[in-house]
């Protein structure tokens, strides 16, 4: 199965494959809900891209969730859209006009799968108009912005939900029951290395104006928040050093690679890397006083594969996107909790964490934390 990163590779022309593993392909089993005559969260996708893409596949399997409407600013994927995926005209927008979409009952959510810098201004625009709001991560590209559309929502009365995948992801959620059972016992260290090996320089994930930084708002932000899940605790202080070989490609303000240190207030510590120049990065380690846990791959499109010091982790695998978009139907329209947060607060959380690793790799001073 491919990975996101394979696809970015592809897509931009690198010839080196980031293949973890001969992956096994584990049964898929796409949506953990059999029957369902509940509500059904009618989404409109901005943003129809790589990613949106992908999510628009996988929700074809949600029996909570559906496809409705697209915001986009080319009309020729528009119309694509609308005959792949049966879209009315009427549930069609573009970037100057979806603001009407307050005027739309047929639309329940946006969600917001555009370059990251554009994010704050779009989800405070669908906030106005009505609409509840998923945005990918990183929510923005600071934590005062994130905060800014934390404001908006409440203010809106809509929620605001942070496309974390991985929260809802089976293999990833036994490791945080377990820990949480205490079968791993008092949690000691957190690896987390995610980064693969960036190709085409011309594309918006280098731009900061459109990026808001490098490798860490991309994928850096994988090992901060999976860091904050893993550990089940805030971090209390960062430390961050960064590298660039190549100062043409990742150009002032687009981090190439920073590794970064965390401590927790139960005396854990993490170390972890980011990069947009290194292949084979996808590795979650946990080390606690009874026992262990890895994720490799940890953050990909899966399968998910790891293992305890109990054991290999055999839960199956699940298409992300498809359990994710039904899990959030539940979280806004039954007020389920999921096990590991994705509201906005817990995506500004790790915007200050971004922030913070910034300004430790900037100064080279260690930054205490208040999440
Ligand atoms: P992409 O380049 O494939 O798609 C971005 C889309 O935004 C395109 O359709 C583009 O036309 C549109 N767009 C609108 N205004 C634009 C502008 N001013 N400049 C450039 N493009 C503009 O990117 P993507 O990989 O789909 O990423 C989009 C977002 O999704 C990012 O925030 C990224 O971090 C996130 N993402 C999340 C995951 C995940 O696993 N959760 C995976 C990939 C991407």
């Amino acid at each position: 199965m491919q990975s996101r990163r394979d696809f970015i590779q592809k897509l931009t022309g690198s010839v080196i494959a980031l293949q973890i593993s001969p992956a096994v392909i584990a049964a898929s089993c796409n949506s953990a809900v059999t029957h369902y005559d509940g509500p059904v969260l009618r989404v409109a996708i901005m943003g129809l891209g790589s990613y949106g893409t992908r999510v628009a596949e996988a929700m074809k399997d949600c029996k909570k969730a559906k496809l409705v409407g697209v915001i986009s600013g080319t009309p020729s994927k528009i119309k694509d859209w609308q005959a792949k995926y049966n879209i009315p005209e009427k549930n069609c927008y573009n970037y100057e006009t979806f603001d009407q979409v307050k005027n739309n009952p047929d639309i329940d959510a946006v969600y917001v799968i555009t370059p990251n810098a554009l994010h704050h201004h779009q989800v405070i625009r669908v906030a106005k108009a009505g609409k509840h709001v998923i945005c990918e991560k990183p929510m923005s590209i600071n934590a005062k912005d994130g905060q800014e559309m934390v404001d908006a929502c409440k203010k809106a009365n809509v929620k605001l939900l942070v496309g974390y995948r991985m929260h809802f992801e089976p293999k990833t959620l036994e490791i945080i029951r377990m820990r949480k059972a205490g079968e791993l016992g008092k949690v000691l260290f957190f690896q987390g290395l995610c980064g693969f090996n960036i190709g085409d320089p011309t594309q918006w994930r280098l731009n900061k104006q459109l990026s808001g930084g490098g490798s860490m708002m991309d994928i850096g932000i994988y090992a901060i928040n999976g860091a904050r899940y893993m550990v089940g605790e805030e971090p209390i202080w960062v430390t961050a050093q960064e590298t660039k070989t190549n100062h043409e490609k990742f150009k002032e303000g687009v981090d190439e690679t920073i590794q970064f240190q965390f401590g927790f207030p139960g005396g854990a510590v993490a170390s972890c890397l980011s990069t947009y120049a290194m292949n084979n990065l996808d590795r979650f380690f946990l080390d606690a006083e009874k026992g262990y846990a890895e994720l490799y791959p940890s953050t990909g499109y899966g399968p998910i594969q790891g293992r305890t010091s109990k054991g290999e982790l055999t839960q199956p695998h699940v298409t992300h996107q498809t359990v994710q978009m039904d899990e959030m139907a539940g979280i806004i329209f039954e007020g389920k909790q999921p096990p590991v947060p994705v509201d906005g607060e817990e995506g500004v959380k790790d915007l200050k964490i971004i922030d913070a690793i910034f300004e430790a790799a900037k100064t080279g001073k260690k930054i205490n934390l208040k999440l």
